[in-house]
């Protein structure tokens, strides 16, 4: 396994360091106020938390003035081998002397990427499926959302409350949360919501966790037999296997299974959406291989890329066959530089002496036990839950009703963070959930850093009700 000492290389080390009275200092804060005239206002990363990048290196990054922050944010899963990454910029370098745009022909680099991926797909794709690409998860889901539908001549879809496919047309109706839907419809129609199995606000009673897992799977069962829902013509379930912008809710052992199960009884296509909690960030490559379930189709991106966009749709070669050859050009898609990324990544990734993936498994479970200690003493730390460097804090006013915080709290708590040299965003149905989802480079120094000043900001606040 990689050491410590080798990952502290890859970082600036000293970080957090902060040398100016307040972040932005005065050289950010000038290109900031730019980027406010010039730049659009619906952008959440740049809107939300005022930072200015200038350099950027495995888990820390760098603005203008030389402050030093530590990344908890991952480029939101996106680093997971870390920015700027040695042989990642090697091999950009490499690539781009050689060739970058050839429209939607054949390269070199191009099927050596789509070989490697079918090679690291989960069980039931491995070795047997074709890749579509795009250069944004909302891009590849869009794909996906077409294909289904030419393939099983069906029509509608069913999504997960909670879930977060992307913002373009199909993939926005897909995605739930007032602040992504009002104002911007009408939405696509033909989508249909099942409950997810979010077991801290499960409404029903249930006995355990378990039970929650198996009442989510046996509704979703129901709406593909029910009448209501036009039943016989539901194309795919589209599920994340760890609802990321949900507020990383992991589903019951099991559940993934028994949607499998069901898409497969009633004729429909199991879709993995692999964009966030893909590509090692929960410890193993694909987070739905906890759940030993075989996607017809899965749509991957972020990590995968990492610094380079480039995303894909990767389903069944059997699936191949019954679409129309030659029906969906796109002009920038497997640019040859971000293959070579993408091939890069895929190679440190699966690097068995460094082992990024165990290591993440290892120091992610002792960072949630460092945060579930916090929980028992904390009024406000409502749930700890996570997997890999997926993990996050469930903020309540009150442990008992589970009121969540006010979003503008988290707002607040977000930017003392900042302040303090470290970078998170939160996510959740509240925008209540902080995440921790740094690069899977991340020294053990730095996250424990991180969470030390996110507990100690967070004991200093009072958000109790009443
Ligand atoms: N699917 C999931 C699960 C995601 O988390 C996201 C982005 N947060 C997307 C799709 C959309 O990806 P993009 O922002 O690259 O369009």
């Amino acid at each position: 396994m990689i050491s410590e000492e080798e990952l502290t290389k890859l970082s600036y080390p000293e970080a957090p360091k902060i040398i100016t009275a307040k972040v932005p200092g005065p050289k950010g804060q000038k290109i900031y106020d730019m980027s406010l005239k010039f730049q659009t206002p619906t952008r959440v990363g740049g809107m939300g938390l005022p930072f200015v990048w200038e350099e950027a290196r495995g888990a820390t990054a760098k603005d203008p003035d030389g402050n030093i922050v530590i990344n908890m944010t991952g480029g939101i899963a996106v680093n997971n081998v870390g920015q700027c990454h040695p042989k990642v910029v090697a091999a950009i370098r490499e690539q781009a002397g050689k060739v970058m745009h050839t429209i939607d022909m054949v390269s070199v680099v191009n099927e050596k990427l789509s070989e490697r991926v079918s090679q690291i797909m989960p069980k039931g794709l491995r070795g047997n499926c074709v890749t579509a690409y795009a250069a944004s998860g909302s891009g590849a889901v869009e794909t996906a959302v077409k294909y289904v539908r030419f393939i099983t001549k069906k029509t509608q879809i069913v999504a997960f409350h909670g879930s977060y496919h992307g913002v373009w047309g199909w993939s926005n109706a897909m995605t739930c949360g007032d602040h992504y839907r009002q104002g911007w419809g009408p939405l696509a129609p033909y989508i249909i919501h099942a409950p997810y199995p979010y077991y801290y606000r499960w409404p029903l009673k249930v006995a355990s966790e378990a039970e929650c897992g198996e009442e989510a799977a046996d509704y979703l069962d129901y709406l593909l037999n029910t009448p209501y829902t036009g039943a016989h013509d539901v194309a795919a379930v589209i599920v994340e296997p760890v609802e990321g912008e949900g507020g990383y809710v992991i589903p019951p052992a099991g559940f993934l299974k028994r949607v499998q199960e069901s898409c497969r009884k009633n004729g429909c296509l199991f879709v993995v959406d692999e964009v966030q909690a893909g590509f090692g960030r929960t410890g193993k490559m694909w987070s739905c291989e906890w759940d030993d379930v075989e996607p017809d189709m899965m749509v991957w991106g972020k990590g995968v890329g990492g610094d380079q966009a480039i995303t894909g749709v990767t389903f069944r070669r059997d699936l191949a066959e019954k679409l129309q050859p030659l029906t969906q050009p796109l002009t920038f898609t497997a640019n040859g530089v971000s293959c070579a990324a993408a091939l890069a990544n895929i190679d440190i990734m699966t690097d068995e002496n460094d082992d990024l993936m165990g290591r993440a498994s290892i120091v992610g479970e002792e960072i949630m036990k460092k945060l579930r200690d916090a929980a028992e003493k904390s009024e406000n730390i409502g749930e700890v839950r996570g997997r890999g460097f997926m993990i996050g804090v469930e903020l309540v006013e009150d442990k008992k009703t589970k009121e969540p915080v006010p979003s503008m709290a988290v707002v607040k708590l977000m930017w003392m963070m900042r302040d303090r040299g470290v970078l998170a965003f939160p996510c959740g149905r509240y925008t209540n959930v902080m995440r921790f989802m740094p690069a899977l480079v991340c020294t053990r120094e730095h996250f424990d850093k991180s969470v030390d000043i996110f507990l100690d900001i967070l004991s200093s606040q009072t958000w109790r009700q009443g």
